[in-house]
């Protein structure tokens, strides 16, 4: 019997794998560490907003995502035509590729890095081109500039980047943007900017203002806890933000994520001590961890990185069976997502007792 005739393009490319939920069967309380979520409840007012967009859940969202993009415009003082919104910022990364990317093109990224990147790719058609990562597990810069070609259309810089941590800075960026063509896109993924505390690390937005073909993408899924209500934005210089309203999924982002959205922007004090209590969880376990004897890549994100290498699998089931569930990259290594203490102080205990077994 035929089967419907699907793209080629599709042979092959992984479909994105979640982070593993929290042991059912373990013996104590169970924490989610694998998908770099926030901890924290809803910030202050969020969840009011939320409830109330929902009663009217029977009308379509705006289109536009009119007072979110005037919020964003105002907040970053930026024109609110370079605002563009999006289902997560996966989702805009994904309109990205799909405004300039096609059959014969290239996409440049590190590698490993954020693994949607190869699938959104792939799907549109064009071809990726992986630049390895340092030996300090950080974007190499001058190789992602050496690998540029006539065929280059866009390249994903994601800093810090998922799921190693590490940034790239400002002299090393704006070597690096002097290198790439005018026409060739560079996206500056900066989902985790606001766990960053190196002021080394350029503000992406401040780079967009001085070069038309830098765009950057954020999201409301991490710091600001609404990774289930799907909104990130992209801030670009027409034409890149205009092909974004083309390619947008029309209504793609609920009223409940809209409102949402605002109502956490509204919400910054509160914003910021969370932050703040999860980068002081940060600094202790990434002490912690190299106390006991592990190599840790300096991170600016709510994550950690720890390259086991053949030993990743086991690490993970351990972890699992200590209570926390971790994000493990096979053969290369796992990423750890900064959670509540308790969460923290499972998962320290569970990578010394590893570490002791070694
Ligand atoms: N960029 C990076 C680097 C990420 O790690 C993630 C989430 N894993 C995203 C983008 C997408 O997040 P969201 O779609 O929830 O905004």
């Amino acid at each position: 019997m035929s089967t419907p005739k699907l793209r080629a393009e599709l042979d092959g490319i992984p479909t994105y794998k979640p982070g593993r939920p929290p042991a059912a069967d373990a013996d104590g309380p169970a924490f989610k560490l694998s998908s770099n979520e926030n901890p924290y409840p809803p910030l202050p007012g969020v969840l009011e907003a939320a409830v109330a967009a929902a009663a009217e859940f029977n009308r379509y969202p705006d289109l536009a995502c009119s007072a979110l993009t005037e919020e964003l415009a105002k907040r970053f003082e930026v024109p609110t035509a370079h605002v563009a919104t999006g289902t997560g910022s996966v989702g805009v990364a994904q309109q990205l590729v799909q405004s300039t990317s096609g059959p014969g093109d290239e996409v440049v990224y590190a590698w490993r890095s954020f693994e949607a990147y190869p699938i959104i790719t792939r799907i549109s058609g064009a071809r990726a081109v992986q630049v390895p990562l340092d030996a300090d597990e950080r974007h190499d810069l001058d190789a992602m500039a050496d690998a540029i070609t006539g065929r280059t259309r866009l390249i994903f810089v994601c800093n810090p980047n998922n799921p190693t941590g590490t940034v790239v800075r400002r002299a090393a960026l704006e070597r690096f943007l002097d290198r790439v063509p005018a026409d060739v896109l560079v996206v500056l993924d900066e989902a985790y900017r606001e766990f960053g505390t190196d002021p080394e690390v350029p503000d992406g937005i401040d780079l967009y203002r001085e070069r038309p073909n830098v765009a950057v993408l954020r999201t409301f899924s991490k710091a600001y806890g609404l990774a289930g209500l799907r909104v990130g934005f992209a801030v670009a210089h027409e034409p890149v933000a205009a092909a974004l309203r083309k390619t947008a999924v029309p209504f793609g982002v609920s009223q409940l994520g809209q409102d949402a959205a605002v109502a956490s922007l509204r919400a910054e004090p509160a914003l910021l001590e969370r932050v703040a209590a999860l980068v002081a969880e940060r600094t202790r376990v990434v002490e912690a961890l190299a106390g006991q004897g592990w190599t840790v890549p300096e991170t600016q994100a709510n994550f950690v990185w720890l390259r086991l290498g053949e030993r990743t699998a086991d690490f993970a089931v351990a972890c699992e069976r200590a209570g926390t569930t971790v994000r493990p990259f096979a053969g290369e290594g796992v990423r750890i997502t900064i959670g509540e203490t308790p969460a923290n102080d499972l998962l320290l205990a569970a990578a010394e007792s590893f570490r002791k077994a070694l």
